[in-house]
């Protein structure tokens, strides 16, 4: 049993241990808290809210939208927007960054989301979740898309909402990695989950075997050498999960460690990658890292990449330590 610490006064007892915090993170935490809240009701309705199925319209990725990609949205912009410590905000499915709104004030973060991560799945009933990452804003006034194209490096916090059989908050500010549950009784999210740790070894991977032939070399070898297990040159039997959803896939992997990939692809327009390094790659690969595991596009630090564009796709390589590194050194292996 916990002791009943809910995420608000974890969050301002955190902010208390900060010298130069002022109090406007904790209540952008809180707005973020709240919109997931909504989000949750949502989903968990589902049909009964008639917010399943296509909305017919396309995203900027070229990708159909769900009725609750919108929906959800709108969820995110309309509770972050008048709280008062944004100066802008960017999300997966809005072409171009969005602007507070004239009649509120302006503070000093930036807000980037993915309002609903996996929503192929939520017709299926299957995980789905919002995915967010924080940074300053040193623009002197309104901020431009280069003040969004930060590194993940200098995120000032990142976190994802898992709708499952539970709906679950992982949140860092770069100082671990704590998990909360959404208690629904009370309509807070309960600190059930402190310090959560990956280990750094696991004989788990996670990647869309379907693409196969499309990976590179050192891809195919690391999951080769994966799929000969006991017989093969790492001499134990790996197992396979493939959820086709990031926040489930990197709720799994933090409470038990594994890899997940999805890698770069020889096909074009995917040669890039698959997910967006602003709402998925860069707050999931704080996250990993801030619990002990690593996130690389293979070649290099995801945290380390300077982006050149608010929908930029990168390559994933994440999870446990050791296997992330294994695979990196494949890679530079076969560049040599
Ligand atoms: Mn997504
Ligand atoms: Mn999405």
């Amino acid at each position: 049993m916990n002791n009943n610490v809910s995420l608000s006064q974890f969050i301002l007892e955190q902010q208390r241990s900060l010298k130069d915090a002022s109090g406007t993170l904790s209540l952008l935490l809180k707005d973020i808290a709240t919109a997931c809240k909504k989000i949750s009701h949502l989903v968990n309705r589902g049909e009964l809210m008639n917010v399943l199925g296509s909305a017919e319209s396309e995203n900027i990725h070229g990708e159909v939208q769900k009725k609750l990609d919108i929906i959800t949205n709108n969820i995110m912009i309309d509770t972050l927007n008048w709280g008062g410590s944004l100066a802008g905000m960017a999300s997966e499915e809005d072409d171009e960054i969005i602007a507070i709104p004239t009649q509120y004030p302006k503070g000093k973060y930036l807000a980037l989301f993915d309002p609903l991560d996996g929503s192929s799945n939520i017709d299926v009933n299957l995980a789905v979740g919002t995915i967010f990452s924080i940074l300053h804003s040193h623009a002197d006034d309104e901020p431009k898309t280069e003040d969004f194209l930060q590194k993940g490096c200098d995120q000032v916090c990142a976190g994802f909402v898992l709708y499952g059989p539970s709906t679950l908050m992982v949140l860092t500010t770069g100082n671990g990695v704590n998990g909360f549950t959404l208690d629904q009784d009370i309509g807070e999210f309960i600190l059930t989950h402190p310090n959560m740790r990956i280990p750094e070894n696991s004989s788990e991977f996670a990647i869309n075997m379907s693409n196969q032939r499309f990976w590179e070399a050192p891809v195919q070898r690391y999951i080769n050498e994966c799929l000969q297990g006991s017989e093969g040159p790492r001499g134990k039997n790996f197992n396979m999960r493939w959820i086709a959803s990031l926040v489930a896939e990197v709720y799994r992997i933090l409470t038990r460690g594994g890899v997940f990939m999805y890698p770069l692809d020889l096909r074009k327009p995917l040669t890039e990658g698959r997910l967006r390094i602003m709402y998925e790659a860069n707050p999931m690969a704080f996250i990993i890292e801030q619990a002990g595991g690593s996130c690389s596009t293979g070649r290099e630090r995801m945290l380390d990449i300077k982006p050149t564009s608010i929908h930029q796709r990168v390559p994933v390589i994440l999870g446990s330590k050791n296997e992330v590194e294994r695979i990196v050194a494949y890679h530079q292996e076969s560049t040599h």
